[in-house]
């Protein structure tokens, strides 16, 4: 049986927690989203009144309803703030210990039945039930980026997730207006399995000098039809967040297949993670991108 979530929580305001709180709040939840930085909670704010305005101009969603969602979300600095959320959705940095070390603080201030879902993009679901108070009632809820665009949830079920909390995230996902596949919980489930090899060979194959920036991203989207090209696409993911997807690949799976590309790793340790800080495999500061090699 299902229960009716009322109050959504949001751990990141990252470019994904931003997106669940906008949906969420369209969908008649009310929502707090809870950053460590205070300036991202800021943005986020900022990004959701654009976001809104853009479906509004299109005539997704008309201005009452974007005031009243809008009217619903909350920004906090502590997790305290989450103590009376139905559900918690923790959409932090893709780094299991920064993901556990919230667990530790969230969990003893939440209700008893209050559930907890991750948006891990590869993370062991089963491994981080595990690190809280209630594996029973922990599972993954993958949403795609952009989140107010991308119709897709993926639902990840750890090893001790409860028929309850698997129907009522699977409820949750249907009113924020997604389609939820089922994934089995095994390393970076299934869209990121077959996405992410793909954005590595594309990084390979410019370490190697076999294409250009420009003629890998051309090639396949004229090639192979793809809306976005493989590195642009890495650049709107997160460099950083496609690392740690290969990462968790290559440790889990123990195939060498999985080996991310060094001029990945170089660019992570150079700080171009991509969009989100203005330069990755393309520079973002003027009108049109530009490639960084
Ligand atoms: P992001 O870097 O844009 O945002 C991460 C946010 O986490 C930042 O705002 C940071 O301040 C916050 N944070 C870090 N430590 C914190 C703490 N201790 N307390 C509170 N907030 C903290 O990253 P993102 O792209 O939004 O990714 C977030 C999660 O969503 C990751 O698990 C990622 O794998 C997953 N995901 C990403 C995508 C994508 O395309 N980027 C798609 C699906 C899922």
């Amino acid at each position: 049986m299902s229960s009716t979530v009322n109050r959504l929580g949001v751990v990141g305001a990252g470019q994904m927690g931003n997106g669940i709180a906008h949906v969420a709040a369209i969908a008649g939840m009310s929502v707090t989203i809870v950053d460590a930085q205070p300036a991202v909670l800021e943005r986020a704010k900022g990004v959701i009144e654009q976001n809104m305005a853009r479906q509004v101009k299109r005539g997704l969603l008309d201005e009452a309803d974007k005031a009243g969602a809008k009217s619903r979300i909350a920004l906090a600095g502590d997790l305290k703030a989450l103590s009376d959320c139905d559900v918690v959705i923790e959409a932090v940095t893709e780094d299991e210990k920064v993901k556990v070390a919230i667990y530790k603080q969230l969990c003893p201030l939440l209700k008893p039945g209050a559930i907890v879902c991750s948006n891990t993009s590869s993370i062991s679901i089963t491994r981080l039930a595990s690190a809280t108070d209630r594996p029973a009632r922990f599972m993954g809820m993958h949403f795609m980026n952009p989140v107010p665009v991308m119709k897709l949830v993926e639902l990840i079920r750890g090893l001790a997730t409860d028929d309850a909390t698997f129907a009522t995230v699977t409820e949750l996902a249907k009113r924020m207006g997604k389609i939820g596949t089922v994934s089995e919980d095994f390393p970076a489930f299934i869209v990121n399995r077959v996405l992410l090899p793909m954005i590595n060979e594309a990084v390979y194959v410019l370490y190697e000098g076999v294409g250009t920036v420009d003629s890998i991203d051309t090639s396949m989207k004229l090639g192979a039809n793809h809306p976005m090209g493989p590195l642009e696409l890495a650049d709107f993911i997160g460099l950083d967040t496609c690392l740690s997807i290969m990462q968790v690949l290559y440790d889990g799976l123990a195939d060498s297949k999985y080996r991310p590309c060094p001029l990945m790793v170089k660019y992570v340790e150079a700080g171009w993670l991509g969009r989100k800080v203005g330069r990755g495999f393309y520079d973002y500061s003027g009108e049109t991108p530009v490639p960084t090699r």
